[in-house]
């Protein structure tokens, strides 16, 4: 890029001029004058004036379409710091708001060059109070550091390490969590290309390689795809997008996997207009080709807590390769380009639109513990985890979703949800298995948690296993109090003249009737029932016998038809009692429609509204000689129920659709790894 500070400007200016108005093309100019002045003989690394570097970092930041206050901000963002001018100057000259913009990204670098941990979670807690004050900071100071890493290479290596260790630490996550992914990608590739330069650029050879030759062939799929958008009369645009180099490798590291396995170093999208269309593209996509069960992610409806929205579904190709495709409307791709800043409203200026508001709660919620919390370091630590570790995204029995650092328990979700609940919790359960209160919890768990009045409250050893700062900070305050009072009631029991015995007694254990149940090896959702001739009771020995049409039939070892079975070459499978409740009931759907777009959507629609989940959508088309030449389509699912499901509701609902011709339903139980070696089940996704 040419970068002669007039050029820059008035590219700057043509790219922003349209939506900041006169007045604000006049604070940008008057800014801009300004900083050209303060910054007159002082040099960049790479020999260029100064000025150039607030002026790619306002660039960069007008991609994110944000007012003019904030550019004059960026532009001013150094003043202060390298060129001694003072803070009231700038007040005087650009007004209150601009001025605290410039001062809070001046503050956040006043500990600067100090690499000790302390400081980085000092200068970590202060971008984190800056950005709940006025995020516009945070956006300033992250476009900073991507103009400074773009120019890493004139520092020394050293240097370059450092820089790009606390790049990698703060301020991807940082990125990551404000959902500005076009920052977020170019922030790791660089700091990866500085932090690991060989794996860096072998990969990146290898991947200029790949791509190479599978141009072609993403270029055949985007054809195929704008086919079939064309053939449903749907308006899309369909395109692919390279994966960045990070992702590629973090990929490989995770999965433990060789470069030469990964198939997809390119995402394709298609973007659609609005919402229904993007569930009739899913149901058209997953229908044209084999789509891989489990991989249909709905961020539509269910959106990442950085607001990220999409469908994505994985098909596998013709030549047998999975590709994903992510399927989005206009305003979430938007989305996902500038992320927050999407949300930031110019002509609202400092009022923040409210879905904004309510998303970055969690700013608020570390604004809180902040308070519980004494030691800045202890709150530092604690927030990191909370922040930067990768979430887990669990679901209430309502089916609200809770977002909870990786490693959360049980407790760290009853605290989340409220206060309260942590302080009565006695019991969880975890998709309606009870668990230990320190189980760690897995994305896409149902939670619940028992409480109970008389609770005596959260217990020291919780702290052991808790990850959340929330938590740990009230699970702390609440021993806190327990021990000063205890002490003040000593002191108390001290003056009393008699002391009466505390009454002990013997705590009552409700315990479950014990219940079992016979469980074959291997299978799920399929209707087991004892043998009417040699009805086995627990702890005989049992097997399972698969019949045919009528589920499995739980016989007696020493059964005396077993051996007739076993001759006709009857499929027996081995068997156990249990009494772990670790089943769950499961709806199993068998739809019968017309085959139009969008059943999908339509029929998970009904399910959305009463908050049942569903997975493992199968459709196939189906020629019936009674349906006149009509095409039928056959879709399976399956749901995830409770006795308290409204079922026929819902099955109502569904005959209720003009295009659906039969639906049939049966539940089952299902039990989950009960059966000690599960050898033989399935492992689908
Ligand atoms: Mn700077």
């Amino acid at each position: 890029m040419n970068n002669d500070p007039e050029e820059l400007f008035r590219v700057l200016l043509s790219k922003t001029a349209s939506y900041v108005g006169e007045e604000g093309v006049l604070l940008i100019e008057r800014a801009y004058k300004f900083a050209k002045d303060a910054h007159t003989g002082q040099m960049r690394m790479s020999a260029e004036g100064y000025i150039s570097h607030p002026l790619n970092v306002t660039l960069i930041l007008s991609d994110l379409h944000l007012d003019a206050e904030t550019y004059a901000a960026a532009l001013l963002h150094d003043v202060v710091e390298d060129t001694g001018a003072p803070i009231e100057e700038v007040r005087k000259e650009f007004g209150e708001n601009v001025a605290f913009l410039v001062n809070g990204v001046t503050k956040l670098k006043e500990i600067k060059r100090v690499s000790s941990e302390e400081t980085k979670l000092e200068n970590l807690r202060k971008m984190l109070l800056a950005m709940a004050q006025d995020i516009r900071v945070v956006l300033i100071k992250l476009a900073d550091r991507l103009h400074n890493m773009r120019t890493l290479s004139y520092l020394p290596p050293e240097r370059q390490k450092e820089i790009a260790r606390e790049t990698m630490d703060i301020y991807v996550p940082l990125a990551h969590r404000l959902g500005i992914y076009t920052m977020k990608w170019e922030l790791e590739d660089l700091s990866f290309r500085y932090l690991e330069p060989e794996k860096y650029y072998e990969l990146s050879r290898k991947v200029t390689r790949k791509r190479g030759e599978r141009e072609k062939y993403v270029e055949g799929l985007i054809e195929e795809l704008k086919a079939l958008m064309d053939a449903n009369g749907i308006k899309a645009e369909v395109s692919g997008r390279p994966k960045n180099l990070y992702g590629i490798y973090r990929k490989m590291i995770r999965d433990g996997k060789e470069f030469e396995e990964i198939y997809d170093i390119i995402a394709l999208r298609i973007i659609v207009d609005d919402i229904p269309t993007c569930y009739q593209v899913l149901g058209i996509v997953n229908n044209h080709y084999t789509f891989v069960p489990g991989r249909i992610k709905d961020y539509i409806a269910l959106p990442k807590p950085n607001m990220y929205q999409s469908l994505h579904t994985t098909v596998i190709t013709k030549s047998g390769e999975p590709f994903e495709i992510q399927i989005r409307t206009w305003e979430m791709h938007r989305h996902d380009e500038v992320g927050i800043a999407a949300h930031w409203k110019y002509k609202e200026g400092k009022n923040l639109d409210r879905d904004y508001e309510t998303k970055i709660n969690w700013l608020r919620q570390i604004l809180d513990w902040q308070k519980e919390i004494r030691s800045s370091k202890e709150f530092v630590e604690r927030v990191k985890v909370d922040l930067f570790s990768e979430e887990v995204l669990v679901f209430t029995p309502k089916g609200d979703v809770i977002e909870l650092p990786q490693g959360a328990t049980p407790v760290d979700f009853a605290f989340r949800v409220h206060t309260d609940i942590g302080y009565q919790c006695v019991g969880a359960r975890v998709n309606g298995v009870m668990v230990p209160l320190s189980t760690e919890l897995k994305t896409g768990d149902r939670v619940e948690i028992i409480t109970s009045k008389t609770s005596k409250g959260p217990k020291r050893d919780w702290l052991k296993f808790v990850k959340s700062a929330s938590a740990r900070s009230r699970i702390k305050a609440f021993l806190r109090k327990q021990y000063e009072e205890k002490k003040a009631a000593e002191v108390q029991l001290l003056k009393e003249e008699t002391i009466e015995k505390p009454v002990l007694r013997k705590p009552q254990v409700r315990r479950e009737p014990e219940e079992f149940f016979p469980v074959v090896s291997g299978v799920r959702g399929v209707k087991i029932s004892i043998a009417k001739c040699c009805e086995p009771h627990p702890p005989e020995e049992i097997v399972g016998y698969v019949t045919r049409g009528r589920g499995i039939k739980i016989h007696s070892k020493t059964c005396k038809n077993l051996g007739e079975i076993i001759e006709r070459g009857g499929k027996i499978l081995p068997a156990i009692w249990t009494n772990d409740v670790s089943r769950k009931l499961i709806a199993f759907f068998r739809i019968t429609s017309w085959d139009v777009p969008g059943m999908i959507y339509k029929i998970s629609e009904v399910f959305a509204r009463s908050n049942v989940n569903i997975e493992n959508f199968h459709a196939s088309k189906k020629v019936d000689k009674k349906s006149h030449g009509h095409n039928l389509s056959y879709i399976r699912f399956v749901a995830d129920i409770d006795t308290r499901t409204p079922l026929n509701e819902i099955v109502k609902e569904l005959e209720g659709i003009q295009e659906i011709v039969k639906v049939r339903v049966s539940k089952r139980w299902i039990y989950e790894d009960s059966y000690p070696e599960s050898e033989g089940s399935k492992n689908i996704g």
